[in-house]
């Protein structure tokens, strides 16, 4: 493949939309209110990717953050895990105390707590207060008759994106003894379609982010539970169905626009499949690269507004297909990022630290 010509990866105003992005202003901004720590997640991760957690950001900043997630961990009559902020709590609860009731946003959240584990990994906590019993409890509560999960337990959309953070809580902590594993394997068996692609829930038309949940799902269960791997046939169809959503960058679905999280969805799903050779990382990076915002941030398309999730996954994309950028091209080296792990969807060294800092099963509390 011949080298690219880019622009430079402008990651010093990318460093500065996460900043931006994470201030309390503009996390009180934020219309996804109830998605704060997910948001926080995007932005600490983006920081992680581009190696400036240290250098732009002092340790007494970092301690706040990891306390501000720490703040987020609460428990109650189905267990614990994080919620998405302290916003969803009704009368103002804080900690560890009971959760109100009355408000099911005020509950251990499955997102919110994958989230959580993985940028508290980034910040280097040592996970000396999470409440791992409690975890597992709450993955018990949400988890459906059909196999699939609920975000909070008893309440809320159930869909594969649910299942992946099931998963990877589990993988996490190494203790599959929450759910009925089977059994959300079975939902996920289901939602796939005949083209090899995966739907949100099962009948549902193929879609890459989807897609990438479930093909994660079942690498992270497949070593425990054989049922989860998939035959050659059936990684052959899944990878035809991800390569043919390259039309430059990624699109999500037959016939739509490439959007910059495809990139990141479809581009860690083959990757998973070990077929990372068939993305064209040339056209990859070159709509990448259109989709930089000049102020920083990473957006969708072109000239549209950059936001945390679409700049991390794009960021995130390009740390597992690095360009070959021509010699020629301006400020090369901006475009090296390190390695990310496809499956914990973090810096390989995040994802090792979680594995060695979140209490594993027979671990002393
Ligand atoms: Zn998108």
């Amino acid at each position: 493949m011949d080298p690219t010509r880019l622009p430079p990866l402008i990651r010093n105003r990318h460093a500065a939309h996460a900043l931006r992005c994470l201030s309390g202003l503009a996390m009180a901004q934020i219309e996804a209110e109830t998605a704060r720590l997910t948001l926080a997640f995007y932005c600490i991760n983006m920081l992680d990717l581009l190696g400036v957690l240290d250098s732009k950001v002092k340790e007494s900043e970092r301690e706040d953050w990891r306390q501000w997630i720490w703040n987020q961990q609460i428990s109650g009559v189905h267990g614990a895990g994080f919620r998405p902020g302290p916003s969803t709590a009704i009368g103002g609860i804080t900690g560890n105390e009971t959760p109100n009731p009355a408000s099911h946003c005020d509950q251990p959240h499955l997102v919110m707590t994958y989230t959580a584990l993985i940028s508290l990994s980034i910040l280097r906590d040592d996970f000396g207060k999470l409440d791992r019993d409690g975890i597992l409890r709450c993955l018990r509560a949400a988890q459906k008759e059909d196999g699939s999960f609920t975000p909070t337990p008893g309440w809320g959309e159930s869909d594969v994106r649910l299942v992946y953070c099931a998963f990877i809580i589990s993988y996490l902590l190494n203790d599959w003894s929450g759910f009925d594993v089977p059994r959300a394997i079975d939902f996920v068996r289901r939602c796939r379609s005949y083209e090899g692609g995966y739907g949100q829930t099962p009948g549902n038309e193929a879609q890459g982010g989807s897609t990438y949940c479930c093909v994660a799902s079942l690498a992270l269960a497949s070593s425990t539970y054989p049922e989860a791997q998939l035959s050659e046939a059936e990684k052959e169809r899944s990878i035809r169905w991800l390569t043919q959503r390259q039309t430059g960058g990624f699109q999500g679905r037959t016939e739509k626009t490439q959007d910059a999280c495809y990139s990141f969805w479809c581009g860690a799903a083959l990757s998973i499949l070990g077929a990372g050779d068939f993305v064209d990382r040339k056209k990859n990076s070159e709509f990448l690269a259109a989709c930089q915002f000049k102020f920083g941030g990473i957006a969708k398309f072109p000239d549209e507004t950059p936001d945390p999730f679409h700049s991390y996954l794009s960021l995130a994309s390009l740390s597992i297909y690095p360009p070959d950028v021509h010699e020629e091209s301006e400020d090369k080296e901006s475009w090296m990022l390190p390695k990310l792990d496809p499956l914990v969807n973090s810096r390989v060294e995040t994802a090792q630290w979680a594995r060695e800092h979140v209490p594993r099963k027979g671990s002393v509390a």
